[in-house]
């Protein structure tokens, strides 16, 4: 049986990403600076910058690559 790799695309993930910055008070969602570069991050998420999580690098950027 075929297994779903995510719940929504890319496109629904950043078409409702940008509904919370519309958003105010207790609807607006945690946002934490990366411990490592400190970037904007969502809590328990990867960093989107520099791919680390929990103090470990997860997804090698391609800058960090080449
Ligand atoms: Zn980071």
């Amino acid at each position: 049986m075929a297994l779903q790799k995510r719940r929504r695309g890319p496109s629904l993930t950043r078409h409702q990403r940008s509904a919370w910055s519309k958003k105010s008070g207790e609807n607006r969602p945690t946002v934490q600076a990366c411990k490592s570069c400190g970037a904007p991050r969502v809590p328990h998420r990867i960093c989107m910058a520099c791919g680390t999580y929990g103090g470990e690098t997860v997804v090698a950027k391609k800058q960090a690559a080449e």
